[in-house]
């Protein structure tokens, strides 16, 4: 990939793509690992600060390389310290991408999208309102987390696929960011989630890969009748070849997979919605997220009490102690689940 001035764009690619840009360039093998460390792992913003790098190369690298096209076009910072970026590609298509802190932990999570829009179309979602644009790059995936890390000199320690888009449905792509995000900025495969509404083919090839991702399935209803009027992907994949395919890979990769259930006041958060949830994953290795809607603008469903979310919370507890409602953070910046939808607010 280049920019319009046929440089080559060098933040995000695999460390084998950069050897094989260096070495087509005259320059031995070694220093694509060096630029590499620069910009996975020292935040560098211009080749100048690259000091380990000779004069001459650092000059080369300035004819024919740009570090990175990713354009912050908006940055909000929530009360709780959330962070939503928007940012934009050389094409003017724009994606969100979230930093979360967690208070007494030192972990970073970035919450990164996967295609400009998306073609799931869950009724509750803002992203699904705005329809499909097109899929990402690899390249263009790690560089959220790096446009990030260069902005705040920090490193990313956990990574979630829950922004805006499907990611299996951009399999290849959203694999290839994982490899080089593991290997090169070194965020360990057991701290990156992959968050799917429920592509059954593809949970079975990510299965293949054997990794210790953990997996988190977007259910929010626990029948097909309901799950059809949130989720339109329920007519292709049914919720019970879904739940199949995830104890399959629960089995073979040793993991406890998530479960991600969005409660909407009147909708899905009955006592009998979760027992419902209780018989739907017997025999399945999981936590269970409650997530508490966020009122996207303009829409029909509301947020239960708190008294329906804790009732609920309870009879799930019955069967599964790991049930947490999850933190809403970076509500007052639309940064909450549910809420991106790549809008300058
Ligand atoms: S909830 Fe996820 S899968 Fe559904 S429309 Fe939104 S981004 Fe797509």
């Amino acid at each position: 990939m280049t920019n319009a001035e046929n440089k080559k764009v060098l933040s995000g690619l695999s460390l084998a793509e950069l050897e094989e840009f260096i070495v087509n360039n005259g320059e031995p093998a070694f220093r694509a690992k060096q630029l590499q460390n620069w910009l996975c792992k020292k935040h560098a913003n211009t080749f100048e600060s690259m000091n380990n790098l000779s004069k001459n190369f650092r000059s080369k690298l300035e004819d024919i390389a740009i570090i990175s096209d990713t354009k912050i076009k908006q940055k909000l910072v929530s009360n709780d310290g959330t962070i939503k970026y928007l940012l934009e590609y050389p094409d003017g298509n724009v994606v969100e991408t979230v930093l979360m802190s967690f208070d007494k932990r030192p972990n970073l999570t970035a919450c990164v999208s996967t295609q400009v829009g998306c073609p799931v179309g869950c009724t509750f979602c803002a992203t699904g309102k705005r329809g499909f644009i097109r899929n990402l790059k690899a390249r263009e995936i790690v560089d959220q987390v790096l446009t990030i890390q260069r902005d705040l000199n920090i490193s990313v320690t956990n990574l979630v696929y829950m922004g805006q888009g499907e990611p299996l449905l951009n399999y290849d792509e959203t694999v290839k960011s994982i490899n080089i995000l593991n290997s090169e900025l070194e965020i360990g495969i057991r701290r990156i989630t992959v968050s799917t509404s429920g592509i059954v083919p593809k949970i079975y090839q990510l299965t293949e890969m054997n990794r210790q991702l953990v997996l988190a399935l977007s259910l929010h209803a626990p029948d097909h009748e309901l799950r059809k009027k949130l989720m339109p992907i329920e007519e292709k994949y049914p919720v019970e070849d879904v739940i199949k395919a995830m104890k399959h890979y629960a089995e073979k990769t040793g993991r406890r997979v998530t479960i991600e259930y969005t409660l909407i006041d009147g909708v899905n958060d009955s006592t009998e919605h979760a027992e419902k949830v209780n018989k739907l994953l017997k025999g399945l290795k999981y936590n269970i997220n409650l997530i508490p809607y966020n009122p996207v603008c303009g829409d029909k469903f509301k947020k239960p009490s708190m008294e329906r979310i804790n009732r609920f919370k309870s009879v799930l507890e019955k069967v599964e102690r790991k049930v947490t409602v999850r933190l809403e953070r970076g509500t007052d910046i639309a940064a909450a689940c549910g809420q991106l939808a790549g809008q300058i607010l």
